[in-house]
């Protein structure tokens, strides 16, 4: 058994799994998240901003629904939501299926391109000696 503190309430709690939060502030997020998708289900319009105001959600836990995928946006909604590797539309998570589909694939080339990308690197940095504090 493992102790921890909740992030929510910063009480202390007997860990089991997942993120550090005690079942009180679980069952509490979990009511949040409910509340949350049956609002976007009847407003489809709703930025985040309306969720947190009239849910009552931070825009913490509320990003968080999205970021860990919990919580798919309807393809209409204004919510805008973007890949972080190519800055295309998404709707849920943090990289659209093709970036997500790309760092898998890199994930299991990894271990054989990493010497090469080292060995290129080190060709970088004797290549652009004397620019140094050039930082665009
Ligand atoms: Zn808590
Ligand atoms: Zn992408």
């Amino acid at each position: 058994m493992q102790v921890k503190t909740c992030r929510t309430c910063k009480k202390l709690f007997q860990y089991v799994e997942g993120k550090p939060v005690c079942p009180v502030c679980r069952k509490e997020e979990d009511r949040l998240f409910v509340e949350v998708k049956d609002y976007l289900r009847t407003h489809r319009n709703a930025t985040l901003e309306m969720v947190h105001n009239e849910v009552g959600v931070s825009m913490k836990l509320l990003k968080e629904f999205i970021t860990t995928e919990r919580l798919i946006l309807s393809e209409g909604s204004p919510i805008e939501l973007y890949c972080e590797k190519c800055e295309g539309r998404i709707y849920s998570g943090k990289v659209c299926d093709k970036c997500k589909e790309e760092q898998f694939k890199a994930v299991e080339g990894a271990s054989n391109e990493l010497g090469a990308k080292l060995a290129s690197q080190q060709a970088n940095k004797s290549a652009s000696q004397g620019m140094h504090g050039r930082r665009r």
